[in-house]
């Protein structure tokens, strides 16, 4: 994968409202290079009056347009030529996520931007799918059910997957009918300005799809009140999600589908099988975009007789890895997106240690790394079930490992108090792997695997503290509408 030059990648600098970049007023965010720390840009912070220009105006477009009243297969055609000009445009579109975000250039080229593209081709494919329902009535009515799109569904995206995330928001609710306003990160504003400015040369009514840029607190919380926001989609952490709940339910008593926070186990058995196979599994489950994946498995739960051989492969693959900046080619390995993040990672470590857990790997920074935060994959043993590192989800590539003898003391050991997200079992013994599978609360159970595949078609979301709802799958594009109960007298 060939490298590129920073300096040498166009940033789109501001909003974008029917279909034309605005400048926004007020108060500019700088974003930072998460690779070296510097200076990459900047944003306008919009306040609430941008907020209602760009939600007004996608409703407006939406209504003249007819987007959410044309033939479902018209929708299927735009979403499909989107997907084209994704992959046609992967040079561009991944240069400006990995300059500005965590992702790796080799990671974004082979990963993000299929995934991206292949997402909205899966929404094109549910646009005239998905029909009502007759419902059985006395033979002088009929009663039906009208599913139809709310109108302007409001989405709010985090940092650490910008282009897959906000894929994940705007196929469902744009096949099924809707204008969308989406917001993205303060931290990785831009690429998402990029994919949207595609969707409208692909024909994508101007207007019917506008970006918002800003912090949550001001922009996204504008952004969840407004009266003309029907629906509210939000990816991110379980502490906003929980803020945009209550806001969303006195602001109209509008439907949220919340992907939060996780802090999920990964159980492997004595019969896991192939031991390098198994570390490799476990090691790339929790350091993955250096560990800032909402569904990194980042709790060991691994039995005694297998414990210690693991533990060895897992030291080893730790210190096998090196920093890169993202616009190289060869980086593999993901920087921290910024200081405070960085911060938290370290102070979570230093926190665990202090209650007494062994650092077998990493627990600090790597060395010589210009001004970006690179931390070590780490590994803490001797943790305890309330140890902070357990309880905490800390976004970074630290592996909490607790031990077991007995089936039963193993899968009481992966619940976890507050999250539900996904859960990984490591077993040969079928049995034993779906009995952990019915029993584990989480929102997705992976058996010897672990981590998403490219079948869009299984949803993804939590349970408990882990969210409300799916995203991908049918589930997502069936939340994007609602249903109209119709009884006609004949
Ligand atoms: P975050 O909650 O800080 O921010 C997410 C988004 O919400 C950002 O765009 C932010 O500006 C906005 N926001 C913040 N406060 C807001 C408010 N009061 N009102 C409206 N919008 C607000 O999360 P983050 O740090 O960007 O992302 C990391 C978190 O996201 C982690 O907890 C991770 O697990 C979670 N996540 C979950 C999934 C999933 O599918 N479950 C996927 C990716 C990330």
């Amino acid at each position: 994968m060939p490298s590129f030059n920073p300096q040498n990648v166009p940033l789109p600098a501001g909003h974008l409202i029917g279909g034309k970049i605005h400048p926004g007023n007020g108060e500019r965010l700088r974003v930072n290079r998460p690779s070296d720390g510097q200076f990459l840009g900047e944003i306008p912070d919009g306040d609430a009056a941008l907020v209602d220009l760009a939600v007004t105006n996608a409703h407006q477009s939406w209504l003249e347009s007819g987007w959410g009243t044309c033939a479902p297969r018209e929708r299927a055609k735009v979403l499909r030529r989107w997907a084209c000009l994704i992959e046609e445009h992967r040079v561009a579109l991944g240069q400006l996520e990995a300059v500005s975000s965590t992702r790796p250039i080799y990671d974004v080229i082979n990963h993000e931007i299929p995934f991206t593209a292949e997402a909205i081709r899966f929404y094109a494919e549910c646009c005239d799918k998905y029909s009502g329902d007759v419902l059985p009535t006395r033979s002088s009515s009929l009663g039906m059910l009208v599913p139809e799109p709310y109108g302007v569904i409001g989405a709010i995206t985090p940092w650490n997957f910008p282009l897959s995330m906000a894929s994940w928001k705007l196929g469902p609710a744009l096949a099924a009918g809707n204008a969308v306003v989406l917001k993205p990160s303060e931290l990785t504003p831009f690429s998402t300005i990029k994919l949207a400015e595609l969707a409208i040369e692909a024909g994508l009514p101007a207007g019917v799809l506008n970006i918002v840029q800003g912090r949550g607190v001001s922009c996204g919380s504008a952004l969840v009140n407004h009266p003309l926001v029907r629906k509210v989609s939000f990816t991110g952490s379980t502490v906003t999600g929980a803020q945009i709940m209550s806001q969303a339910a006195l602001n109209g008593m509008k439907p949220v589908t919340l992907e939060l926070g996780g802090k999920s186990p990964q159980l492997v058995f004595d019969d896991a099988g192939d031991i390098d196979v198994v570390a490799t599994r476990i090691f790339r489950g929790f350091t993955a975009n250096g560990g800032q994946a909402c569904v990194a498995g980042t709790r060991l739960v691994v039995q005694s007789g297998i414990a210690d051989a693991l533990i060895t492969k897992l030291v080893a693959l730790c210190e096998s890895v090196a920093p890169g900046n993202t616009w190289s080619g060869a980086c593999r390995y993901a920087p921290i997106i910024d200081v405070r993040q960085a911060k938290k990672i370290e102070s979570i470590v230093q926190a665990a240690v202090k209650e007494g857990a062994q650092l077998l790997a990493g627990g600090e920074f790597f060395a010589n790394t210009e001004q970006g935060y690179f931390f070590k994959p780490t590994l803490l043993a001797g943790v305890g079930a309330q140890s902070v590192a357990v309880q905490e989800e800390i976004f970074g590539p630290v592996l909490t490992i607790q031990t077991f003898e007995t089936e039963e003391q193993g899968l009481a050991l992966a619940d976890h108090a507050i999250y539900g997200l996904a859960a990984g079992v490591h077993t040969l013994n079928i049995e034993r792997a779906l009995r952990a599978m019915r029993r584990l609360a989480a929102g997705t159970v992976w058996i010897n695997r672990y981590g998403r595949s490219g079948d869009f078609i299984i949803p993804t979301g939590g349970f408990n503290g882990s969210g409300i709802g799916k995203d991908l799958g049918r589930q997502a594009y069936e939340a994007c509408l609602r249903y109209k109960s119709v009884l006609i007298d004949f």
